[in-house]
């Protein structure tokens, strides 16, 4: 089989993406299987105001530093409506808190998110994912959406970042209660992939 490799250093992206790459004939490793040391340039690739520019910035840049395996990258976040779309692009950085990572840093971001929503009527949101395929100069690009809103109080200890306060309409509970599965199923990520994982399929 051949492999690809996702441009993440998460094994939990990889765990969620790897069925969809083995469907497609392809073992999916991450950077760190491919010996991509982590190095400080890559806090300023994601340094668009797209989703779009962003993934694509991702994906040419470890495309260069893969050998030559096919790239998947990706660039997600969340968009508020009364927030003017915000957090959007800047969603994982969006409290400010650089010292933070891991759990405390979702604490924060979702700290902030709490207390701007607190007066709002209008709690539209939704999460937005694009997904780039990059091997040998064929550029392939999807986009996923999944639509809710933010509650008051965070539902549930599951999922990452923004979940706990993220009440999906498709699911009728938070991404926080869902279960990994039934989250994939519905998710900004899943559909992006899905339908990039079609055009590949198409494609070849
Ligand atoms: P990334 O581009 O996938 O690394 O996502 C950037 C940031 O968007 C994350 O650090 C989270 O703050 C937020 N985000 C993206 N996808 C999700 C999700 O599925 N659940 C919760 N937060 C997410």
């Amino acid at each position: 089989m051949r492999e690809l490799v996702l441009a993440t250093r998460s094994r939990g992206k990889l765990a969620e993406l790897q069925p969809l790459c083995s469907a497609l004939g392809y073992v999916a490793r991450t950077l760190e299987d491919v010996g991509v040391v982590e190095s400080a340039d890559e806090e300023g690739i994601e340094a668009f105001d797209t989703f779009e520019e962003n993934a694509l910035a991702k994906a040419r840049y470890f495309w260069a530093r893969c050998g030559g395996r096919p790239v998947i990258a990706d660039d997600s976040g969340l968009v508020v409506a009364a927030l003017g779309g915000a957090p959007g692009v800047h969603s994982r950085r969006w409290s400010g808190r650089n010292d933070l990572s891991g759990k405390a840093l979702d604490d924060a971001n979702n700290a902030r998110l709490a207390g701007l929503m607190r007066d709002q009527v209008n709690r539209r949101a939704s999460y937005v994912c694009v997904a780039v395929w990059l091997d040998q100069g064929q550029e392939l690009l999807a986009r996923g959406e999944t639509s809710g809103q933010i509650l008051e109080v965070a539902a549930g200890a599951g999922g990452f970042g923004y979940d706990p306060l993220f009440l999906s309409d498709d699911l009728g509970v938070s991404f926080g209660e869902a279960t990994r599965e039934a989250k994939a199923g519905v998710s900004h990520r899943g559909r992006a992939l899905r339908a990039l994982m079609t055009q590949v399929r198409a494609g070849r």
